[in-house]
């Protein structure tokens, strides 16, 4: 009775191992045998408690077989589920389990007529030899002949066995034939060199040769008693071989795995040895270099060893102008940041620098990307002047001449100042064109713009806003009159003839302005008058300047001063 215990036990801890592993492994056999071991189990405990209740033995024998039946089928039917589309395996399971039972359990407990029985038999070893034929694949040559084998010549021996003797032990017979099959198929389904196929086969083999063995000898015989002393274990064999066959996948999965890991590596490595955008790691908490690709080296100018002995912040360069310039200029980058590196000879570059924390070899490291933004930095900036200057003379354009005057009077505003808008509009320019043809215009618009220039403060802005027409902003003033004198001393420098191709050209303008805040208090107004006092200084004669505060006072042309 201790030994049923014990062997209840352990094959309760079997089938907990099962159901631990089945949940966790892709392999759908190990569920089955989480299945068959319960089936096994079952089985077992029947016989276990069959001396207690000795009323219904006859129905715990039962039972008892025909629990161990199920569970050496579902292990039989584990070893072709993995080649089977599995519902068809597990068909055939139920079929030949019907089959089993059925003859069984009807000999057990009737009595049935010899030729019904015979019969039986014959159609339910058929119905397993046709099984065999038709599931079996055929790519397993050897197991497929041996399994067919057992199935025609130990079918053939329990057809006279329930023919021709009392068949009590049929049972015993049927179990016998499983396990057989079963021994066939699990040492095939290994490779040859597994420990876990020899051990399984072996203990499947040994489990059919008990069963066998026991229907042989008499009930109170020695050979019995020593077949019982050893009962359990071609049993613990299989349960071995199964967790022998655990360890030997896990070892499998961990080999390809393994390899797996390390391919993938190698293609990192060469995807990060030749990115074309400078990769590197370094410290997360001191910023080292630990590894930079070729690109980060070649970018740089450094080699390995040298850039392991110092910090990322060692590249930066120190802020400029340009920096300034860039960051006015252009939007924010939409990933990472953007900023100025130093080559180790001193070139400076423009780099947008993205990075992520990652560990690196256990520690807290930054993964960072540097990507050399130079020379689409210097296209962007290209493309923003273009957009906002005008390309013959290099000064602001329409567009940005607006920004700037709806800046100055906000700060104007601000600042309690005066602000004036000069429009300022060459004389007689066309003739300059008829006369000299387009190419020395325009030579002329360059040189005129010059001059202007010239007199404008770097705060201040002078724009190209038509043909031959510049307008300028001029803030700071804390009267009105300032901007008479800055008028003046625009005209003034056209006293000196332009020096063009041809020769010296004089040429002259006229100038309308108008005041903020005292002219109007809003661009476009500001505009508008300082336009009307310029075409009322052209039609006083040109080569003057107009004012509009002038205007409402005396209207006509006696307002407009002469140089
Ligand atoms: P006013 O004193 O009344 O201003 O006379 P104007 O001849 O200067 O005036 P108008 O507006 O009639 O002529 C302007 C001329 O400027 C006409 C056009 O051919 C010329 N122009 C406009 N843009 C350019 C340019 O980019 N290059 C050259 N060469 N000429 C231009
Ligand atoms: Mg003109
Ligand atoms: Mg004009």
């Amino acid at each position: 009775m201790q030994g049923q215990a014990v062997d209840l036990v352990l094959l309760l801890l079997l089938i907990l191992f099962f159901g631990i592993q089945q949940r966790s492994r892709p392999q759908i056999y190990y569920r089955f045998w989480f299945v068959g071991w319960i089936f096994v189990f079952l089985g077992y405990a029947v016989w276990a408690v069959r001396e207690v209740q000795p009323d219904l033995v006859h129905l715990q024998d039962a039972a008892c077989f025909d629990f161990l039946l199920l569970g050496v089928l579902t292990f039989l039917t584990s070893l072709v589920a993995k080649a089977h589309q599995l519902q068809k395996a597990v068909l055939a399971g139920v079929a030949i389990g019907a089959a089993n039972v059925l003859v069984i359990n009807m000999q057990q407990f009737g009595s049935i007529p010899r030729v019904l029985l015979v019969l039986m038999t014959l159609l339910w070893q058929g119905q397993g030899f046709y099984l065999a034929y038709v599931l079996l694949p055929r790519r397993w040559p050897r197991r497929r002949a041996l399994i067919l084998t057992i199935c025609v010549v130990y079918g053939t021996a329990l057809v006279a066995y329930a023919g021709w003797t009392s068949a009590s032990n049929l049972d015993n017979g049927a179990v016998v034939e499983l396990l057989l099959c079963t021994a066939v198929l699990y040492g095939g389904s290994v490779g040859r060199r597994s420990p876990a196929g020899w051990v399984g086969t072996l203990g499947f083999t040994a489990w059919a040769a008990f069963y066998l063995i026991n229907t042989q000898v008499g009930d109170s015989s020695e050979a019995q008693k020593l077949l019982y002393e050893f009962w359990n274990f071609p049993k613990y064999f299989v349960g071995f071989s199964m967790i022998l066959r655990i360890v030997e996948d896990t070892a499998d999965e961990n080999a390809r795995m393994a390899e797996k890991f390390r391919e993938l590596s190698e293609d990192f490595q060469m995807i990060y040895d030749t990115h074309p955008h400078p990769m590197w790691i370094c410290d997360g908490v001191t910023g080292e270099f630990l590894l930079a690709n070729e690109a980060a080296l070649q970018q740089y100018g450094y080699a390995m060893e040298e850039l392991r002995g110092m910090r990322m912040a060692e590249l930066e360069s120190p802020m400029d102008g340009e920096t300034e310039d860039v960051e006015d200029v252009l939007t924010a980058p939409t990933e990472g940041t953007r900023v100025q590196h130093q080559h180790r000879d001193g070139r400076v570059v423009w780099v947008n620098i993205v990075e992520r924390e990652i560990m690196y070899l256990g520690q807290e490291a930054r993964f960072v990307i540097a990507r050399n933004i130079t020379e689409r930095l210097k296209l962007d900036r290209e493309l923003s002047f273009r957009a906002q200057h005008d390309a013959l003379t290099g000064l602001p354009n329409r567009q940005l001449l607006a920004d700037r005057l709806e800046q100055c009077l906000k700060a104007s505003e601000r600042e309690q100042k005066r602000a004036a808008l000069l429009t300022i509009d060459v004389d007689h320019f066309k003739l300059i064109n008829d006369t000299y043809g387009h190419l020395v215009g325009d030579e002329c618009l360059k040189q005129v713009a010059a001059r202007l220039k010239s007199k404008i403060r770097k705060v201040d802005t002078i724009a190209r806003t038509g043909g031959e027409e510049f307008t300028a902003i001029v803030s700071g003033l804390s009267k009105a009159a300032d901007a008479e004198k800055v008028a003046a001393s625009l005209l003034r420098v056209f006293e000196e003839p332009l020096e063009v191709a041809i020769g010296a050209l004089g040429v002259t303008v006229s100038i309308g302005v108008a005041v903020f805040p005292d002219d109007a208090t809003d661009a476009q107004m500001l505009r508008q008058r300082s336009d009307e006092a310029m075409y009322r200084a052209k039609r006083a004669g040109r080569n003057r300047a107009g004012y509009a505060n002038n205007m409402n006072v005396s209207g006509a042309l006696d307002d407009v001063e002469q140089r």
